[in-house]
């Protein structure tokens, strides 16, 4: 049973994309692709949007990359996907808007840094791009970030404070900077003219308790959708666990409506895998379904050899690579649940609960291996061709629970 109240808020379409409210909680991604290079630019996202990222954002810093974002989405719709294309903006995003309009049409949001919109015409520069939004009937995300926040507006906090004559800690101080920054930015952006529901809120930091902290006082404040993220997560291990750390927390308390995992991949790594870890942390928190979840025990002193590691292993990547089509012909095999087991001990049990479970034999167990289908005693398989056995019996229990989409065929 999914645990979610979702915090009120208004919901903004990105492309086609609802973000807030009772929206699904949508998964974003961002290129590490030089965007001045459409064809490489044009590839990851493809990738990313294919991996399952609803929106991928693209960095636009110089005039080469805004001329490049139309031929970018050009190539991913010539590509047969249409993703929201969503331009980063620091610093002269008032200007490649303006001198771009081909760019400033195509994208389906922008990201405004209120820390980084340029010095002391940084309110106009903030409504120009604002404006531009509102022509094109764009929404943004004011995302605010730890990092580069807007540095007159934190000393006059922190002369503030350290006037005060009970000074809070330094570090609440630069969090309640962070909210104002993120705030009043909204409001100008609503003063200039940009729909209330056109507006998303980030403020990133990249510490759990503070990403925490931040955006409990955010959502308490005001309704427009958050994205999350924990920003430079970090690389592997600790930028997966951290995320998950941080994001878990909020979205378990409903807040959060778009969430991207800022992992720093390995050199020539692969991007896609902060979707994947998005997803994962989406349906580990039951608040959405992506691929057939394997439950597989970890395994024992009861299990004699790496052949369990490796059926749960091979299963695992069966499903993954049957998951394009499946996901295409078979909707709703997402909310499938396999469990690969290593012995009797809790083997059964946890094939009981999956919709299909193999509970391998054991030490000194006899040299068989029952599968459950929906809680009942489905056959007992043995010899060499257990895993081949088990994969025929789910591909029978794919097509016999889900139905087959019906393919439309023009002209017929
Ligand atoms: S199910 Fe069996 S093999 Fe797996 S961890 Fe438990 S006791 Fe060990």
């Amino acid at each position: 049973m999914a645990f979610e109240i979702r915090r009120k808020t208004v919901t903004t379409l990105v492309g086609d994309v609802p973000v807030g409210s009772s929206a699904p909680v949508a998964v974003q991604s961002m290129t590490n692709t030089d965007t001045a290079d459409p064809r490489a630019t044009a590839e990851q996202v493809l990738a990313l949007a294919r991996a399952g990222s609803q929106l991928v954002r693209v960095t636009v810093n110089n005039e080469e990359a805004a001329a490049a974002v139309p031929e970018i989405a050009r190539r991913t719709a010539d590509a047969g996907v249409t993703v929201p294309i969503v331009g980063d903006f620091h610093y002269n995003g008032h200007l490649l808007l303006a001198k771009y309009p081909e760019c400033a049409r195509t994208l389906a949001k922008y990201r405004i840094n209120p820390g980084n919109v340029g010095g002391k015409r940084r309110d106009e520069n903030f409504r120009t791009i604002v404006q531009i939004a509102g022509d094109n009937g764009k929404p943004v995300r004011i995302g605010v970030n730890w990092g580069s926040l807007d540095q007159d507006l934190l000393t006059q906090m922190m002369d503030a404070n350290a006037a005060s004559p009970t000074p809070r800690d330094a570090k609440d101080v630069y969090i309640e900077a962070m909210l104002a920054s993120a705030l009043r930015s909204a409001e100008l952006a609503e003063e200039v003219g940009l729909g209330h529901d056109r507006i998303i809120i980030s403020a990133k930091v990249s510490g759990v308790q503070d990403l925490v902290d931040v955006y409990r006082l955010l959502a308490a404040r005001c309704d427009y959708p958050l994205h999350l993220g924990l920003t430079e997560a970090g690389m592997g291990m600790k930028g997966i666990v951290a995320s998950t750390a941080g994001l878990s927390i909020l979205l378990a308390e409903g807040i959060g409506d778009t969430i991207r995992v800022s992992l720093t991949p390995k050199p020539n790594g692969d991007r896609t895998e902060e979707v994947l870890v998005a997803q994962q942390i989406l349906q580990s928190l039951g608040l959405r379904s992506f691929a057939p979840q394997v439950t597989a025990c970890p395994g024992c002193g009861r299990t004699t050899s790496t052949f369990f590691q490796h059926m749960a292993e091979d299963i695992q990547t069966y499903i993954r690579e049957q998951m394009p089509v499946w996901r295409d012909e078979r909707p709703g095999v997402e909310e499938l649940k396999v469990a690969v087991m290593g012995c009797v001990v809790n083997g059964p049990g946890e094939s009981k609960h999956a919709n299909i479970g193999i509970s391998l034999p054991g030490t000194f167990e006899e040299p068989k291996a029952p599968v459950y289908v929906d809680g009942k005693l489905f056959t007992t398989l043995r010899g060499d061709t257990i895993v081949h056995d088990f994969l025929g019996i789910l591909e029978e229990y794919v097509a016999s629970h889900y139905t087959l989409r019906a393919r439309e065929t023009a002209g017929v």
